[in-house]
C-alpha cells in the first residue's frame, strides 16, 4: 500500500489541544483549509517552563504531557484529539480525577464534540461545534476520521492553589489505547464574581421584534403560537426552559437582554434576585420604539416600567444595571429624530436619569452627536473602525473618539456590536465564518484597549425553525454561517434536557475572552504598568499594530491563525497575579435584596478599587417584611400600624426587620412609602 520510501502512517494520532481552535471532522488534522498543517503547534505545553520557550510557538513534535493553568473561579477547557488512521474501533476515553497531593479535586466536565456542516462559507469539512455531556460511553470511530472531547476545568472561588494532575486515557472497548498525564495549575487568585466585561446577548426576545428567536420553543418540541408565544399548554415548560437557557448563558458570562420573560409578573422577588445576580452584568426594561404610539408610551408599556422602577431605581444594585433598547441601528433621518427626542422627553419624566442603547451602524460622529442627553450607551457597529476599502482617516478618527472616554463623559458606557471589520489584515472580531477560535477571544483584548465596556449581540439562539441539524446556517441562508446569533443548541436534538441547552465550541471560546479581559483588569489593579504591558504586548501588538494600514505579514500570520501568542501572554498575566498580593478593597456588605418567607435575599460587597463583586445569601430570619401588625400578612392594615409605630402611637413588639422595610437599619417614614409600594406589587 506504501512504497518503500513512504513511512507509514501512525496508527492514530492523539494530541491534548489549546481550545482555541476548531477541529474539522474528516481533514487531516489541519486546523484550516488552507493548507496550514500547524495543528501540533497548538498542543498544550509539555510543562509549565515550555511557555518561554521561544520553541514553544512553532514546535511540531507531539507532546507527551499537557500542562494548562488557570485561576480561581475560572473555566478552562482543552481538546482530546483522537485522528483514526489504521482501523476502526470502540472508542472512548476516560479522564481521571484532578487531584492534588492532599487528594482535593478540582472539578471538571467531560463532553464530545458533534461536527457541523457550515455550507457556502467555503470550508469543505464539518467542524467541531456542539458540546455534548459524555459519560464515557462507546463512540466508534472511522479510519480518517477525528473525534475529539472537551474537558473543561472549573475551580472554585477558594480552589486551594497549585498543581492538580490527572490523566486522559484512550481505550478501544475495555483495551487501553494510549493515555497522557495532565496537570493543571491553579493560580492564587481568583476572577471576580462579577465579569469586568459586559457582553449581552439576545434570547427570546419577542419584545424586542426579533420574532425568529422564538425558535427556540418550537425547536425544544413546543408548539408555538402565530404571535411567537408558546401555547398556554406548554408555557409552564417554555419557562422552565428560559430558565435554562438563561443559566446556561449566566454561567459563561453573558447577560441576556431581558430576564426571563414572564418571571416579573410570577415572582417579583425572583425577578429582583435575577437582575441581582452578580453575574448578570444588566438588564433591559422591555419597551421600546414600538411601544410608543402617538407621542407616548403605551398603558401597557407604562405599567411595564413602574414594575421595574419600583423594584430598580431605589436599588443601587440594579438601578444602574437597567437599560432601554429605544431603537436598533437607527440611520438619522428626520422622522427617527423626532421619535427618538419625544421618546427620550417622556422618558425623562416616566425614569429620570434612564440608560438607553441605539446600536448603530454609520456616521460615528453625526449619531453620537445627536444622542447627547438621549442614549447614553454608544454602541456602534464595527463597521466604523473598518478601514479595508475607504475613509481610512475617518475611520481611525471614529476609533480614537470611541476610544476617548475622558472627552466623552455623557457615554455611561460604550459597547460594541458586529460587523466583519478589518483592521489591516485582522479581523477585528469574527464570531462567525471562520474556525479560527482565537478570533472568539480578540474582541476582549481589544476591549482593554479600546477603552470600552463590552459586547452586545442582536442574539445567541437563532435558529430557524425548519433548520437542518448539524447544518449551520449559510450565508445564502438566513445569517452569515459559523454561529452568527448562535452560540447555543436546543438539548433535545441530542437528547439531553430541554431545560439545558448545548453550548456551542464558540460560546466556550467568548467565555474564554470574557475571562481574558479578567485577567488584564485584574492586571491593572494589582500589577505594574510595564509589566504588565510587557506581557500584553506578547500577543496584542502583533493583532493590532499601530499603524492599521500596514500590518506586518509574518505577524499577521501568527496573531491570526495560531493561538500560542495569545496563550503566552495570558499565561504570563496569570504568573504576574500569581505572584501578586491580589487583595480587593472590600466595602461592607450591603443587602442587595431582602429575603421574604419564600426567598432567600442577597447582600453584596464591592472593591472600591475596581468595582469587583462578591455576594452571598441572606436567609430569611422567620420576620416577615412589611408585616407589621404580625398577623401573616402584608396589606394595607400593616400601613396604618407602622405609621402609628412611627407617630410613636404603638409599640407592639413586632421585630424591627419586619417594619424596616427598606432594609437601612431604621423604622421611618421612608419604610411608608415603600410598604406601599410593596402592598400594590403584591395585590
Ligand atoms: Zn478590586
Amino acid at each position: 500500500m506504501y512504497a518503500d520510501d513512504e513511512p507509514e502512517p501512525d496508527p492514530y494520532l492523539f494530541y491534548l489541544l489549546f481550545n482555541d481552535y476548531q477541529a474539522c471532522e474528516s481533514k487531516v488534522p489541519l486546523r484550516e483549509w488552507n493548507g496550514i498543517d500547524d495543528i501540533k503547534c497548538q498542543q498544550l505545553p509539555i510543562n509549565e517552563n515550555a511557555f518561554m520557550l521561544s520553541s514553544f510557538y512553532l514546535n511540531r513534535t507531539e507532546r507527551p504531557t499537557g500542562f494548562l493553568a488557570l485561576a480561581q473561579n475560572e473555566k478552562e477547557g482543552f481538546h482530546v484529539f483522537f485522528r483514526e488512521q489504521e482501523k476502526e474501533r470502540n472508542l472512548r476515553i476516560e479522564v481521571s480525577p484532578f487531584t492534588n497531593s492532599q487528594n482535593e479535586v478540582l472539578p471538571h466536565l467531560l463532553y464530545w464534540e458533534d461536527f457541523f456542516f457550515a455550507p457556502g462559507v467555503g470550508i469543505p469539512d464539518s467542524l467541531a461545534e456542539a458540546l455534548i455531556p459524555y459519560a464515557g460511553e462507546i463512540q466508534k470511530s472511522m479510519v480518517d476520521h477525528n473525534k475529539v472531547f472537551y474537558v473543561e476545568l472549573r475551580s472554585t472561588m477558594n480552589q486551594t492553589p497549585g498543581e492538580y494532575y490527572s490523566t486522559i486515557s484512550v481505550f478501544d472497548g475495555d483495551e487501553l489505547v494510549t493515555s497522557k498525564p495532565v496537570t493543571a495549575k491553579v493560580w492564587n487568585f481568583a476572577l471576580p464574581e462579577n465579569h469586568y466585561s459586559e457582553v449581552v446577548m439576545g434570547l427570546y426576545n419577542c419584545n424586542s421584534g426579533y420574532g425568529a428567536t422564538r425558535s427556540i420553543f418550537a425547536l425544544n418540541g413546543l408548539t408555538v403560537e402565530n404571535n411567537g408565544n408558546p401555547s398556554a399548554d406548554d408555557l409552564p415548560q417554555a419557562k422552565k426552559i428560559l430558565d435554562g437557557y438563561q443559566e446556561c448563558l449566566l454561567d459563561h458570562g453573558v447577560s441576556t437582554y431581558e430576564i426571563p420573560r414572564w418571571l416579573m409578573d410570577d415572582d417579583s422577588k425572583a425577578a429582583e434576585l435575577t437582575m441581582a445576580d452578580l453575574r448578570r452584568k444588566v438588564f433591559t426594561v422591555p419597551v421600546h420604539r414600538g411601544h410608543f404610539v402617538n407621542g407616548d408610551f403605551t398603558d401597557a408599556a407604562k405599567k411595564t416600567i413602574s414594575k421595574y422602577k419600583r423594584l430598580v431605581y431605589d436599588n443601587p444594585f440594579l438601578k444602574d444595571k437597567a437599560f432601554f433598547y429605544l431603537m436598533d441601528e437607527p440611520t438619522g433621518t428626520e422622522s427617527e429624530v423626532a421619535l427618538l427626542e419625544a421618546m427620550s422627553e417622556r422618558l425623562n419624566e416616566l425614569w429620570p436619569g434612564y440608560h438607553a442603547v441605539a446600536p448603530f451602524y454609520s456616521n460615528f460622529e453625526q449619531t453620537t452627536a445627536l444622542f447627547e442627553g438621549k442614549i447614553d450607551i454608544i454602541c456602534p457597529n464595527q463597521g466604523a473602525f473598518d478601514p479595508r476599502n475607504s475613509n481610512y482617516d475617518l475611520k481611525q478618527a471614529n476609533f480614537l473618539s470611541f476610544q476617548d472616554r475622558e472627552n466623552h463623559p455623557e457615554w455611561f458606557r460604550t459597547w460594541r456590536y458586529q460587523g466583519d471589520a478589518k483592521c489591516g489584515g485582522t479581523y477585528f472580531w469574527i464570531f462567525n465564518i471562520q474556525q479560527l477560535g482565537v478570533m472568539r477571544r480578540v474582541p476582549f483584548w481589544q476591549q482593554w484597549y479600546m477603552n470600552s465596556d463590552g459586547w452586545l449581540q442582536w442574539s445567541c439562539a437563532y435558529l430557524p425553525v425548519n433548520w437542518v441539524k448539524k447544518t449551520l446556517p449559510g450565508s445564502g441562508g438566513i445569517q452569515t454561517g459559523n454561529g452568527d446569533g448562535i452560540l447555543v443548541y436546543p438539548g433535545t436534538l441530542w437528547g439531553q434536557s430541554a431545560e439545558t441547552p448545548i453550548a456551542s465550541l464558540r460560546l466556550k471560546q467568548l467565555t474564554d475572552g470574557i475571562e481574558d479581559y479578567d485577567y488584564l483588569r485584574l492586571g491593572m489593579e494589582f500589577v505594574d504598568e510595564s509589566s504588565l504591558k510587557t506581557a500584553i504586548s506578547r500577543f496584542l501588538w502583533r493583532e493590532y499594530a499601530s499603524d492599521c494600514k500596514s500590518v506586518n505579514k509574518e505577524y499577521e500570520f501568527y496573531a491570526a491563525y495560531t493561538c500560542t501568542y495569545l496563550q503566552r501572554a495570558r499565561y504570563e498575566i496569570g504568573q504576574l497575579l500569581d505572584a501578586a498580593n491580589t487583595e480587593h478593597n472590600w466595602g461592607e456588605w450591603q443587602i442587595a435584596v431582602l429575603p421574604d418567607k419564600g426567598h432567600n435575599g442577597l447582600e453584596i460587597r464591592t472593591c472600591e478599587g475596581c468595582g469587583a463583586q462578591t455576594s452571598r445569601i441572606k436567609l430569611w430570619d422567620g420576620s416577615v417584611v412589611g408585616d407589621v401588625n404580625g398577623d401573616g400578612l402584608v396589606n394595607i392594615l400593616d400601613v396604618t400600624t407602622l405609621v402609628d409605630i412611627i407617630l410613636g402611637v404603638d409599640d407592639n413588639g413586632i421585630s424591627d426587620e419586619a417594619a424596616d422595610v427598606n432594609g437601612d437599619g431604621k423604622v421611618s417614614i421612608l419604610d411608608v412609602a415603600i410598604l406601599v409600594d410593596l402592598i400594590v406589587g403584591i395585590e
